[in-house]
């Protein structure tokens, strides 16, 4: 399959529009990471998402509207909890993705066998043209292989999805480099199952009570079932190992260079450039958590651009704010590994 680029002109928006409509798979930008789109209401198409991205079948998708209106028009849930209308109020457009007890045109497909579907409005205004112009909701999970870092510019959906998908249009790199904060609202106290730039306290702050479910910081244990089918596998991981040091700013450092030499790169901060001796690439300022998230995704894909890395070390992140949505990524890039050096 040929996959065409489509770059960002009204014409195109109409072809991309034009292709989904027909069940075709279409990447698209959104604030968050790219998406690779398909109409959410027809399951082959759906079904054909599955297959590009090597993506386990048991792991749903999130469906993308453009106004809050397309859920009860498309009848997409079985009824909007009186929590969708607060946070959608607060956060909509934007990166939070709400799960509810699905409705009946929602195919198995999309919902992975559960009786619960995943909603987000997104704010790429590309995105939400796309979604207009198609007239239907349109499923999409990032657009990666399965496994690999998330896409945040059109460049990397490319390198992943090249000859595999119908088309990518694109909308320039991704403001927030992290995927949507995904909440639960189908069952009791509303629960986090996946943190973004939508962070846990900001939920707090509209709803009052929000669990944090267990598998955002932990590996799930030997039999225990993921609410979030997404969070048992691991994901986001370069090919390089990616290893966690939880220490200090000046053990990382002293850590690093005495490992280095060939095959060794630092994913760092601007503060460690100057004494590290090791390839590396920075996230950012130390306490930027949001410039971490924006680049986390590519420097991982950069790593593996560098081609003879065999590890890369990096600070176990905070968990505080963005932070946490940094952290669950790399905890599951490093396959739950952390070195603790304060304990050494
Ligand atoms: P991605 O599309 O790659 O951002 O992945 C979507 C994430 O949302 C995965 O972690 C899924 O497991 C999760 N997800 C989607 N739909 C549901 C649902 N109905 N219930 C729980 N988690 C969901
Ligand atoms: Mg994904």
């Amino acid at each position: 399959m040929k996959t065409q680029i489509l770059s960002n002109t009204p014409e195109n928006i109409n072809t991309a529009a034009r292709l989904l409509a027909c069940g075709a798979l279409v990447a698209i930008p959104t604030e968050t990471v790219y998406g690779l789109a398909a109409d959410a209401l027809n399951g082959s198409a759906v079904a054909k998402i599955f297959e590009a991205k090597g993506r386990p079948a048991d792991n749903p998708l999130i469906v993308h509207v453009a106004e809050f209106g397309d859920i009860e028009r498309f009848k997409l849930v079985r009824e909007i909890p009186e929590a969708a209308v607060k946070l959608a109020k607060t956060f909509w457009p934007g990166p939070l993705t709400m799960i509810m007890k699905k409705g009946d045109v929602i195919p198995d497909e999309v919902s992975a066998g559960l009786d619960t579907v995943a909603i987000r409005l997104p704010s790429h205004p590309s995105a939400r043209a796309i979604i207009s112009a198609a007239n239907t909701p349109l499923a999409a999970p990032s657009a990666n292989l399965s496994g690999s870092p998330s896409p945040t510019s059109a460049q990397h959906v490319i390198n992943d999805m090249d000859g595999r998908i119908d088309a990518v249009f694109d909308g320039g790199d991704c403001s927030v480099g992290v995927e949507s904060t995904v909440i639960t609202l189908a069952e009791g106290t509303p629960r986090l199952l996946r943190p973004g730039r939508v962070t846990l306290e900001q939920l707090r702050n509209v709803l009052g009570e929000v669990a944090l479910d267990s598998a955002v910081l932990n590996k799930l244990k030997e039999g225990q079932k993921a609410s979030s089918p997404g969070m048992k596998y691991k994901h986001y991981a370069p090919k390089a190992n990616v290893v966690l040091l939880k220490c200090g700013d000046e053990a990382f450092i002293d850590y690093v260079n005495r490992c280095g030499g060939r095959g060794v790169a630092a994913l760092c901060c601007d503060e460690d450039v100057e004494a590290l001796n090791v390839k590396h690439i920075s996230l950012g300022k130390r306490n930027d958590y949001e410039a971490h998230a924006h680049r986390l995704f590519d420097s991982l894909r950069r790593i593996d651009g560098y081609g003879d890395i065999v590890t890369v070390y990096t600070r176990l992140p905070s968990t505080e704010g963005v932070g946490l949505a940094v952290y669950n990524r790399l905890i599951r890039a490093a396959g739950f590994e952390v070195i603790d050096l304060e304990k050494s």
